[in-house]
């Protein structure tokens, strides 16, 4: 609650945010706070607030050999330099911008900025100015900036188009998790930090995990499983269920087949019984039936000449 609590105030003076800043400066210095806050180790604690901020990425998109998003792992893999849709989504389209910002993951390494690599530096292409971000946005109105040795993004929260119920950022980044010199093989995510446009109050923190590298696909399977050791003991289990669900059904059905009345033999003649199910309002009737069906069987065994028609002809 501290680190919350303290957090917007120490990011306002520092925020890349210079529409914020501006309206700070000019109102009210008393929020730019002492340089040991700016310095404070970043929040990795997602927080929706109360205008509820979320993220999410999509996971079945087509070209996964450039990027692709793990549900399980909460992680994206993709390759330098290609835009990722992250779809942002709020209770209430508040006046707002999200700050971008690469940080380690790891505490022994969080205070260091997350920067590119001096080879992929050199070749950046497109805007120079844009050498030393990792992270980059594309679309119009992002607003680079360096403050308190951290490269960061910012651009304004716009509502989603009508139809819709995300707003979509495409983020880039700009080294391989692996690069050396730059993240050099230490994990990092990218902490996406909401604030009032106005007060430059921080509303809403989330965090997206990031593997930057060749092989989006590929890396997203391996870390899947090597990170489920543990689930053999889950399907096994749900195994066991299903090998004991089968073997009740074969009792069951042993059980039934035992049921089953067997055919067999009544003492003394050669006529077998059969168990058959009889709606009980015609039992008395069938039972009649039988009856009368067993006194002709036994008239044309032992008493032929009490027939008033021969055999053949009752046929
Ligand atoms: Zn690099």
């Amino acid at each position: 609650m501290i680190i919350v609590d303290r957090l917007p105030s120490s990011n306002v003076s520092v925020g890349g945010v210079s529409a914020a800043i501006a309206l700070i400066e000019g109102s009210t210095t008393s929020c730019l706070a002492d340089s040991t806050l700016a310095h404070s180790v970043p929040s990795l604690q997602p927080w929706a607030g109360r205008h509820k901020f979320g993220i999410s990425l999509p996971t079945g998109n087509k070209d996964r050999n450039k990027w692709c998003y793990s549900q399980d792992l909460g992680k994206l893999y993709l390759c330098p330099n290609v835009a990722v849709p992250v779809n942002v989504t709020l209770d209430d389209w508040v006046n707002a911008n999200i700050t971008m910002t690469p940080v380690f993951k790891q505490s022994c390494h969080r205070t260091e900025p997350v920067n590119r690599c001096y080879n992929c530096k050199s070749i950046q292409n497109c805007d120079p100015n844009l050498a030393e971000h990792l992270v980059q946005v594309e679309g119009e109105g992002c607003e680079y900036s360096f403050i308190n040795d951290r490269y960061m993004v910012t651009v304004p929260l716009r509502p989603p188009p009508p139809g819709e119920v995300s707003s979509t950022l495409l983020i880039k980044i700009m080294c391989l998790t692996s690069c050396v010199g730059g993240p050099n093989r230490r994990p990092f995510c990218i902490v996406l930090t909401l604030r009032n446009s106005v007060t430059g109050e921080e509303i809403g923190r989330q965090i997206l995990d990031i593997k930057c590298c060749k092989c989006p696909s590929r890396d997203l399977t391996n870390d899947e499983k090597s990170r489920t050791p543990t689930a053999p003991a889950a399907p096994s289990a749900e195994e066991e269920k299903r090998t004991k669900v089968r073997k009740l059904a074969t009792e069951i059905a042993v059980g039934q087949k035992r049921k089953r009345p067997k055919i067999k033999l009544e003492p003394g003649t050669d006529s077998r019984m059969v168990n058959i199910a009889v709606p009980i309002e015609y039992e008395a009737e069938v039972k009649s039936y039988i009856n009368k069906l067993i006194a002709a069987d036994l008239i044309k065994k032992w008493q032929p000449d009490a027939l008033m028609y021969p055999e053949e002809e009752s046929n």
